[in-house]
């Protein structure tokens, strides 16, 4: 299949890659010239304008920054520049309102649009093994599982266009919220006497068992090997938690939902962000208890 991949960074980069493994054809373009030339290394044909990357394709992927740049991109290079018919997919983590307004403008000019958004890191890019929720017709979701299969361990159907984008706020605000109550846990425990590794031992096997607790372990040298034991290099940075907890706050304003330890979240990150910890993993939060 001849699919277009719009946007070659961090996440981009190893995904297209997968794509030519699985022996599709890959018209790729990205702003950066050392994001096209590592995407020419890895098999892709690179182009210097969207519109002449989508010209001949049956699919267009983007891994864009932020909701304006997909609108931007969408509106300016895509509809209009694709053959009629062609799937989008948008795996971009953006807000709902833009997810809905872009795929609405694709629906009325003859393309198929999915909302496909990530969970999973570089790591899970590179290697194939993202979770894709996807937001979309039944038709389109049927369309675009097998384009995102190979990059995926999982490919989930949210529901209707914008519920990929829905779970994905919803997700990450989730695990914002039991990140900082695991940090909060560890940093107690310590403080109270008991030894945080045994603390670890306990609760990663009673109540208190959650995925930042059992397998992503934010206190250096205890529990699941994490960012943490190699001084919160690597890993999720704490400046993509806040972006990603900021757009569940507008989701949550627009749907009228109330997210009092969302709003909190938030705050302890644009904190921790301001005072220059936003390249850490978001785990580092155990630091500042
Ligand atoms: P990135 O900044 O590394 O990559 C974005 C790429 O888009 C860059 O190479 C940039 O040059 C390119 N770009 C920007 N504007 C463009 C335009 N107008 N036309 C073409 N290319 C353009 O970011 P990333 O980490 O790859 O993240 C991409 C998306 O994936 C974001 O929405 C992010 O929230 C989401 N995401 C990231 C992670 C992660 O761990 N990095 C995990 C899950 C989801």
């Amino acid at each position: 299949m001849k699919i277009a991949f719009i946007g070659l960074g961090n996440m981009g980069g190893g995904m297209a890659a997968n794509l030519i493994k699985a022996g599709h054809e890959v018209h790729a373009f990205d702003l950066s010239e050392d994001a096209r030339a590592r995407a020419k290394e890895s098999g892709c044909k690179t182009y210097s304008a969207i519109s002449d990357a989508v010209a001949e394709v049956e699919a267009v992927v983007t891994m864009l920054p932020n909701g304006s740049i997909v609108k931007a991109v969408y509106t300016g290079d895509v509809i209009g520049k694709a053959p009629k018919g062609a799937l989008f997919l948008d795996c971009s983590t953006i807000d709902v309102a833009t997810a809905r307004e872009v795929a609405g403008l694709a629906e009325d000019a003859g393309y198929t649009m999915v909302d496909a958004p990530v969970s999973g890191g570089i790591a899970a890019a590179n290697g194939g093994t993202l979770t894709f929720m996807v937001g979309g017709s039944d038709e389109a979701f049927e369309k675009a599982k097998p384009v995102l299969e190979p990059m995926a361990k999982a490919v989930i159907h949210a529901g209707a266009i914008g519920a990929g984008q829905v779970a994905k706020m919803c997700n990450n605000m989730l695990l914002a919220i039991h990140m900082i109550g695991t940090c909060e846990a560890l940093a107690l425990a310590e403080k109270a006497g008991l030894d945080p590794q045994t603390f670890y031992d306990i609760s990663s096997r009673s109540t208190g068992y959650c995925w930042s607790l059992n397998d992503y372990t934010p206190a250096p040298g205890i529990g699941a090997a994490s960012p943490a034991d190699n001084d919160y290099q690597g890993g999720f940075a704490s400046a993509l938690m806040l972006k990603d907890l900021r757009l569940a706050m507008a989701g949550a304003s627009d749907a009228g939902a109330t997210v009092p330890l969302g709003e909190h979240a938030t705050k302890i990150y644009e904190a921790f962000v301001e005072a220059g910890g936003g390249g850490k993993d978001f785990g580092a939060i155990y630091t500042t208890l």
